[in-house]
């Protein structure tokens, strides 16, 4: 458990890094009726893809999408990966999204099924609950105590739960009995089943008062002055749970014993024997079952997927038979193209049994004004202070490259209006960068220029 608390605090750093490009993204910005707003958490324009995958957010929130995926299909920078990433932000800060592109998948260290089984355990999630430690001076979670009318004489009406504390309340401060076993260290002292604690409301600080011998009856010796005086309903309850939320995948490579915690950061991790999770499966059921976890199924977003092969593609038909599968949502810029590992064409390079299973989403290509939108939200995101001139150079930029490209700009000219000590990005520092760096379509134009000096 302890390894699994060092896991959810730090994957969270790991996460922002790798999902840098897109950390403006905070959901799909729509409205109730789930249309798109032209503006809104981070999106802009793309209203029609928006739209479907607000669409699709609600199929899965109803649990009406397991088995199928979804193919967002468009040109390259037309946001396939912001919106597959804003229907994971509208899932909430808990569920998982694990991002890959299909060549990552044909690696040296292991086989493909492997490649791809570690991508769809990245993308679900499990919620552990824990019961915390009780801290001095910490309101706990409380039952709330019903003595019978009357002031404090039937104490023992206590309608206290196994584990569970049970308030009982009087003018000057609040008494507590807890029942069921013991709770946690409360200061130095160990405050156990029975015991007697007071807390001062105002200050919120918890006092050993002794130990309840019959419990509730023991109350009564705490002499008349004590007036037991009803709690209403809801008040000074406070959370007493600790929930760390980790992936399969990050619980597989803990538990691998050629690996170990470490490897997830070195990203190292290398295959994992089918032993170990199938252990891993059997464990987290009973935990399950114990209502001490709950499975999250996240999102897995793979990027080019007619890079994948046809083994690939019968891999993904089965695994998303699995009840624990996450949402599938692939991305692809090519049009009728081979698929790969045979001889056949299709449509993305796509089997057509798996094309069967999509939900095929569209995305167009943004108009000068929208560039314009998405390179004002960058700066504010990565805090740059741009002039009005330099983000209209840096929008005609995008059009005339691509998105992604002047969004690369954006950091660049900063560094470079640093580097001179000015207040903000100027014209003159984008046309610097712009001037260093070419886009493919200069950089190809320079190719094709100097080829002869290039090696064969
Ligand atoms: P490729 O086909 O090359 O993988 P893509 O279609 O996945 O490209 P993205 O990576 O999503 O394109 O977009 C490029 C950049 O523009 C990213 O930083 C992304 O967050 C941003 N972006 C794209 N579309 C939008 C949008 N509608 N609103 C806000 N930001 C966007």
């Amino acid at each position: 458990m302890a390894e699994l608390k060092k896991l959810s605090e730090a994957r969270d750093l790991t996460r922002i890094e790798r999902i840098g490009a897109h950390s403006h993204i905070r959901g799909l910005g729509l409205d109730a009726a789930l249309e798109a707003r032209a503006v809104s958490e981070g999106m802009v324009g793309q209203c029609a893809a928006r739209k479907a995958a607000g669409l699709i957010l609600n199929l899965i929130k109803e649990g009406k999408i397991a088995g199928r995926a979804i193919l967002l299909a468009g040109q390259p920078g037309t946001g396939k990966t912001a919106v597959a990433m804003g229907l994971a932000k509208s899932l909430g800060a808990e569920t998982p999204f694990a991002a890959v592109s299909a060549s990552e998948i044909f690696s040296l260290e292991m086989s493909k099924t492997e490649a791809l089984t570690q991508a769809f355990r990245k993308a679900i999630g499990v919620r552990i609950k824990e019961e915390a430690e009780i801290i001095e001076g910490e309101v706990v979670e409380i039952s709330i105590d019903r003595p019978a009318a009357g002031a404090g004489a039937s104490a023992g009406q206590s309608s206290s739960k196994t584990g569970k504390l049970t308030l009982k309340t009087t003018d000057m401060e609040t008494v507590y009995e807890l029942g069921g076993k013991m709770i946690e260290a409360l200061g130095r002292e160990k405050v156990q089943s029975g015991d007697v604690i007071s807390l001062d409301r105002a200050s919120g600080k918890v006092t050993k008062l002794g130990r309840s011998i019959t419990r509730s009856r023991d109350y009564d010796a705490t002499g008349p002055s004590t007036k037991f005086v009803r709690c209403p309903e809801g008040e000074l309850q406070k959370r007493k749970e600790v929930v760390h939320c980790v992936t399969l995948h990050e619980i597989d490579v803990i538990n691998s014993r050629t690996q170990g915690f470490l490897a997830l950061f070195t990203g190292d991790t290398g295959e994992i024997r089918s032993e170990v999770r199938e252990q891993i499966d059997s464990k987290v059921s009973e935990w399950k079952e114990e209502g001490k976890a709950e499975i999250i199924p996240g999102v897995l977003f793979i990027d080019e997927v007619h890079m994948l092969d046809i083994e690939c593609f019968s891999f993904l038909n089965r695994a998303l038979e699995n009840e624990m599968a996450p949402i599938l949502v692939i991305a692809t810029n090519r049009g009728i193209t081979t698929i790969r590992g045979t001889n056949y064409r299709s449509p993305h390079g796509i089997p057509a049994d798996f094309l069967d299973r999509l939900l095929i989403v569209t995305t167009q290509p943004y108009t000068e004004e929208e560039i314009g939108k998405i390179i004002e939200i960058r700066c504010e995101e990565e805090e740059v202070e741009m002039s009005k001139d330099a983000k209209l150079l840096l929008t005609k930029i995008g059009v005339e490259t691509s998105l992604r490209y002047a969004i690369h700009l954006i950091t660049s000219a900063a560094l470079v209006s640093l580097k001179r000590k000015g207040k903000m990005v100027e014209m003159d520092d984008i046309s610097r960068v712009y001037r260093l760096f070419l886009d493919v379509k200069r950089s190809t134009q320079y190719l094709m220029e100097y080829q002869n000096q290039y090696m064969f």
